[in-house]
């Protein structure tokens, strides 16, 4: 998991500062040497954690003391606001041109994830600004890759334009935005080659894309997995060609958090999107307070009311909050909610962005199998209204009855209808503010 022993790590180099009223200088020295031994170890360039330090060390000293916080908690708030200065302190838009089309050329090395964030973000301007991209294949080395991008327009909705690998990667472009223009695309897609290192063939052929296709947007893709070769890989694009943004993508690998937090400060480009999974819905916007949050270990909350709410009526949430307080929540909510959970992604990387589960062992294996919840809908569905408002009346006869109406082993009820009531119980619990995390200390 993404950014897993960085967030082990400053928890460590805060809980010794957390069980003291009162932070001698010592203490802050000692929590410093851990927080940039975290920092290195998470493969974050060397300059700027020297300069992470630095403003922490000065801002922890110099601090004034706050009634509302704990010394500890003023430490962690200085080091959650450093982490997201470092990353650029706010959410940087995408460039658009003031006539259309919005011309942005994707660019980074082979397999980094280009294409698939050519997809991405198509679908993401398809489904939010009801926009008509048109999608240029000019990748013609890569094997495969003009097919690729054909399948993943496909799948998105969105036209690819292509001539094939015979043809220049300019001319391509070229007759791309002639047919663009043509056709009031709205915006432009550029899928530009990839090599496995930065040459100068590829720069040049990047370079001449750019003089001709003017973009309004060049945004290097780069793989955070790399950790600090991605770093090395976003200057060595910028110096060439002056890129505008970044998208960091596998973030839902186990990346350790190097690029995340190096490539604003190297470059002073913006990362602008993060790629958080192979399928097309998983782009995020890159907000930098959110995901200092995530580093320290605090779940990503933010993030998920965001999804909650683009999948979740407004109204249908608040009743479904009022029903697990006054713990009436029952199997009809049940089958509600998990119709939209199926909407906003795997079960596994929305439990991982609750705060205090991030790092939750018992997470670790955490899979949710689309299979399953299919199943667990089938039992729901071989209820009578009855039951499903009030499960406590399901009786072995009844159980036995459901199981042979959703063609499923009996023990495979009796397991889910534990699983309902343990759920029930812990959601309750946490409505009433029942559980260990660390974000009360950050509130305010
Ligand atoms: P390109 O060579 O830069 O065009 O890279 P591709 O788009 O072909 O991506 C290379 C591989 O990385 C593919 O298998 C993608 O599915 C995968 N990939 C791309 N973005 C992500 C991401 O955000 N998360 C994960 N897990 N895989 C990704």
């Amino acid at each position: 998991m993404a950014f897993e022993g960085l967030s082990e790590r400053l928890q460590k180099a805060f809980s010794g500062l957390r069980r003291k009223g009162k932070v001698t200088e010592a203490d802050v020295r000692d929590s410093m040497r851990e927080i940039r031994l975290a920092l290195l170890e998470a493969d974050v360039n060397f300059g700027v954690v020297k300069e992470f330090v630095k403003n922490v060390r000065e801002k922890a000293v110099g601090t004034e003391v706050l009634d509302s916080l704990s010394p500890a908690q003023q430490i962690i708030k200085i080091v959650n606001d450093e982490l997201t200065a470092t990353m650029g302190d706010a959410a940087v838009p995408l460039n658009k041109a003031p006539h259309i089309p919005t011309v942005i050329m994707m660019a980074g090395l082979q397999g980094a994830g280009k294409t698939t964030t050519v997809g991405k973000l198509a679908k993401r301007l398809i489904e939010q600004e009801k926009a008509r991209p048109l999608l240029i294949a000019a990748d013609v080395y890569r094997p495969a890759a003009i097919d690729q991008l054909q399948v993943v327009g496909e799948q998105v909705g969105a036209q690819v334009f292509a001539l094939g690998t015979d043809v220049d990667p300019r001319e391509i472009v070229r007759q791309g935005l002639a047919q663009a223009q043509l056709q009031h695309n709205d915006y432009v897609l550029i899928d530009t080659a990839g090599r496995l290192q930065i040459d100068e063939k590829l720069m040049t052929e990047l370079a001449d894309i750019k003089a001709l296709a003017e973009p309004n947007e060049i945004l290097l893709v780069v793989d955070a997995m790399t950790g600090q070769a991605a770093t090395d890989v976003a200057k060595g694009f910028d110096e060439r060609l002056d890129i505008t943004g970044v998208v960091l993508t596998k973030l839902d690998g186990d990346t350790r958090g190097g690029a995340a937090l190096s490539i604003r400060k190297v470059t002073g480009k913006p990362i602008k999107f993060v790629g958080q999974g192979e399928k097309m819905e998983a782009l995020d916007v890159f907000y930098p307070d959110r995901m200092a949050n995530r580093i320290l270990g605090m779940g990503d909350m933010l993030t998920l009311i965001d999804k909650a709410q683009a999948n979740f009526d407004e109204q249908q949430a608040a009743e479904m909050a009022d029903k697990i307080k006054e713990n009436t929540f029952d199997f009809n909510d049940f089958l509600d909610q998990m119709e939209q959970m199926q909407n906003m992604g795997p079960m596994e990387d929305i439990m991982k962005m609750i705060p205090g589960m991030a790092n939750n062992p018992a997470l670790k294996n955490f899979k949710v199998d689309p299979k399953d919840i299919a199943h667990m809908k089938a039992i729901v569905y071989s209820m009578t209204p009855a039951e499903r408002e009030d499960p406590d009346i399901l009786n072995p006869s009844r159980r036995r009855r459901l199981a042979a109406g959703a063609g499923r082993p009996v023990v495979e009820v009796n397991r889910m209808i534990k699983q309902f009531n343990a759920s029930k119980k812990m959601m309750n619990q946490m409505s009433k503010g029942n559980f260990q995390g660390m974000e009360g200390l950050m509130g305010g």
